[in-house]
């Protein structure tokens, strides 16, 4: 273990476990990541895996053999928009999937000992409880057990669950999501759906395969104290759209909450020499709550700064991970732009009548009547 470790990074999920595994592939050393939990753990989530998460998988060299081994393959996802049209995704015949579902417990498990792997070291059951400030810099982190551990650089790579660690001024959207798994036999194979019914809009509920027997179903609204409220959506994502996925499903696994930490603008990425990686960040997007591929993303750009940063001592080095961040996630300006236009009637008919001229999208007439 290194004693005085270049980075220390808070947090071995998707965007800690990325970020350390790019640092020690620019040839940074003293990498130490510390995670409050013992791997395998367990992480709510629909764990939809994007064809941008999958890229982000097979550069860390853990796609071919490890995740589409393990995950569920889902070459024909569709949308159910507010009109009750589904419209089907179209399958693509390159290496990656349209989209992959993989239990959190297994895919982060599959990322932390990569980086362990890689050379990181890894600490698990370590809560870090603050940041030591000293002289107007990030000296190191403190954890729950008053063990002090100093760096030259922190990544707070923490999650939804970071506040303490954030920095002042950052803003995000908060939503909580609500979720539960059930098993039954299989009725359509390779499909997921999700569902933006008027009455959820611009939030959403899915039903993800994670095999063909258990699906994951799940909904998200805006804000907090609305637990009644999800209750209610997720009895109409079972009572609805379950039953074109599993026959005579029950519940197999309670359902649970958890809170997302997500935004379209992206700022306070960088404060010193600590810098937010992940949903530590907010880089999750509020309209799809897809999270993963963003950290990964972030993790990465975050390793080429920091790498940066340690040759050449240039402090705007550290600056300019944002910037690299912003350029790549530019679709989320796309991104915002469809979720104010999904929230009026008008526009939802406009956002479909542009998709089904899209040829990336194979139009089901199968509607799904009102409730
Ligand atoms: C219900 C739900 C459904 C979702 N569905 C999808 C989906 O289908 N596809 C998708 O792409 N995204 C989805 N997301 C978003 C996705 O889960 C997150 O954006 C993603 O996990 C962010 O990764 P991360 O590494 O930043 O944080 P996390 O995955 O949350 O990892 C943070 C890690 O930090 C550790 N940690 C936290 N605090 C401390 C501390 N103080 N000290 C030490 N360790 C600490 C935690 O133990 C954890 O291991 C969903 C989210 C929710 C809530």
């Amino acid at each position: 273990m290194p004693l005085n470790p270049s980075v220390v990074i808070v947090g071995a999920g998707p965007s800690g476990s990325s970020t350390a595994f790019h640092l020690l592939e620019h040839g940074v050393q003293d990498v130490l990541v510390l995670d409050k939990a013992s791997f395998p753990r367990d992480k709510l989530c629909g764990g939809g895996l994007t064809r941008k998460a999958q890229q982000e998988l097979d550069r860390m060299g853990v796609y071919d053999d490890k995740v589409a081994t393990e995950a569920y393959h889902v070459p024909k996802p569709y949308i159910v928009m507010p009109s009750g049209n589904a419209l089907y995704a179209r399958p693509r015949e390159d290496k990656l999937t349209q989209m992959l579902v993989l239990n959190r417990r297994i895919l982060d498990e599959i990322l932390m000992r990569r980086a362990r792997q890689r050379g990181a070291e890894i600490r698990e059951g370590v809560e870090v409880t603050e940041l030591v400030r000293e002289d107007g810099r990030c000296a190191g982190v403190r954890t729950r057990d008053g063990e002090i551990f100093s760096a030259d650089v922190v990544v707070v790579a923490a999650g939804a669950r970071s506040a303490r660690l954030r920095p002042d001024g950052a803003r995000s959207v908060e939503l909580v999501a609500l979720e539960g798994r059930y098993s039954g036999e299989p009725i359509e194979h390779g499909t997921a759906c999700l569902v933006f019914e008027e009455a959820f809009t611009p939030q959403y509920g899915w039903v993800f395969p994670e095999s063909e027997k258990i699906v994951n179903v799940g909904v998200a609204v805006m804000g907090r104290g609305k637990a009644k409220e999800l209750r209610a959506r997720l009895k109409v994502m079972v009572s609805k759209y379950l039953p074109r996925h599993l026959g005579e499903a029950c519940v197999s696994c309670r359902t649970t909450g958890f809170p997302i930490h997500a935004s379209y603008k992206i700022d306070h990425l960088v404060d010193g020499n600590v810098l937010y990686v992940g949903e530590a960040g907010s880089l999750a997007d509020p309209l799809t709550l897809e999270g993963i591929s963003q950290a990964l993303v972030s993790g990465r750009h975050a390793a080429g700064s920091i790498a940066a940063y340690l040759r050449t001592g240039e402090a705007s080095c550290l600056g300019a991970y944002q910037e690299t961040v912003r350029r790549e996630l530019r679709h989320f300006a796309y991104m915002r732009w469809v979720a104010a236009i999904l929230k009026r009637r008008s526009g939802a008919r406009l956002l479909e009548a542009v998709l089904r001229r899209t040829p990336k999208w194979l139009v089901d007439e199968k509607r799904f009547a009102s409730p």
